[in-house]
């Protein structure tokens, strides 16, 4: 086994605490990687907090994970010592099944296997990437382009991709208004890469706070949701609208501002059911879609973007200490954009 120095949940809702897991020998197709950075995703603290329902403990959140390859087993062919790597959140499927050999294996029919807070196929529980080291197979590494830095790096992992794919999906580019609902970690990400893509951005914020930084990701336009006119002055206003919420949102008044067949797409994923009225996608034929994460092809097509467009994250880095205090940080909507951990600061055992 491969032992390496992690930042560990104990249990539901607990302080994190710092220790030793352990990783399988490298198989055929393993890569050994030194995780350099990892990313928190909001998604990490509603596993860590349970509010998603009951979750594997110990627990080794993180799937925004950047690093260098340390190891590879005798069959690997994709990598090799020494490239930067990237792992998302999935790190197996089955392969064979139609959306795996397209290329979407997060939609794989027999379940792709979550980077942690899962069960690999053969049963072990799987860890994820805040620790210093990571054991994966081959075909669920990203290359990271050159040209991106390591730590800005992480969080496309999963803040990137998940954005990526339903701006892609539904058209974002010129001609196109789009706008994001709530500036955090997803949020940020969607502004920057539905820029790049040449649409016209918004941001929908809480409030005021975040008006200069919107700009500067890339938005022309900022609303202060907590102002009930401005949201009854957008009504029918956007062609696309990214919910990145990890909270209830009073739908109905959100689905007014699509135009006519506008998307709104949800990818943030509160714990409560969503409520809206029947008329509010009816009336202007609008769609109320989700999405998740995006499939391997997906991600390194996203991956090459960034390095071409010069984008990558914005954030603030930590140290293996601050990690729960950066999660009520998340919580309360005060992060600027994403918290990465820098994981040379986790104590070896
Ligand atoms: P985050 O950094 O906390 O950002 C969420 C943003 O939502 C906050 O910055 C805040 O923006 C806004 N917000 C928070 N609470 C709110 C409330 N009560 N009412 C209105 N707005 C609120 O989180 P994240 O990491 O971007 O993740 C967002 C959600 O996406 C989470 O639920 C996560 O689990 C989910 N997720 C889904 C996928 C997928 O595949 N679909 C992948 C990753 C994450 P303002 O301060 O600007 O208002
Ligand atoms: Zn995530």
């Amino acid at each position: 086994m491969i032992s390496t120095a992690a930042i560990i949940a104990p249990r539901a809702g607990a302080a994190f605490e710092t220790g030793t897991v352990e990783h399988r020998d490298l198989r055929d197709d393993d890569i050994l990687i030194d995780v350099k950075f990892a990313g928190i995703c909001h998604s990490d603290i509603h596993q860590v907090r349970e509010e998603w329902g009951s979750a594997i403990f110990p627990m080794v959140p993180g799937h925004e994970i950047a690093g260098v390859v340390a190891k590879v087993g005798d069959g690997v062919t994709k990598h090799k010592v020494g490239d930067r790597v990237g792992v998302g959140c999935m790190v197996g499927s089955c392969g064979e099944c139609e959306y795996c050999k397209n290329g979407e294996e997060q939609f794989c029919v027999k379940g792709s296997v979550p980077t942690y807070n899962g069960k690999d196929y053969d049963g072990e529980d799987t860890l994820g990437g805040y620790a210093q080291q990571l054991v994966v197979s081959e075909d669920f590494a990203l290359r990271i382009p050159e040209g991106i830095e390591l730590d800005a790096a992480a969080p496309l992992l999963c803040a990137g991709i998940t954005t990526w794919s339903p701006l892609k999906r539904w058209g974002a580019g010129p001609g196109k208004k789009v706008a994001v609902i709530g500036l955090g970690g997803l949020g940020h990400m969607a502004v920057k890469l539905a820029a790049a893509m040449g649409a016209e951005v918004s941001v929908l914020s809480r409030t005021d706070a975040k008006k200069d930084d919107a700009e500067q990701l890339g938005a022309t336009g900022y609303h202060a949701t907590s102002d009930e006119e401005t949201l009854k002055a957008l009504r029918a206003s956007f062609d696309i609208i990214i919910n990145t919420v990890s909270a209830d949102l009073p739908m109905g008044t959100y689905l007014a501002m699509l135009k006519p067949l506008g998307v709104m797409a949800n990818v943030g994923l509160p714990s409560n059911n969503y409520e809206f009225p029947p008329g509010a996608v009816i009336g202007g034929s609008r769609v109320i879609a989700g999405s998740a994460i995006g499939g391997i092809p997906a991600t390194q097509e996203m991956l090459d973007f960034c390095a071409e467009h010069g984008i990558a994250a914005t954030i603030e880095t930590i140290g293996a200490d601050e990690v729960d205090a950066a999660y009520d940080r998340v919580v309360a909507g005060d992060v600027r954009y994403r918290f990465v951990i820098d994981t040379s600061t986790i104590p070896s055992a």
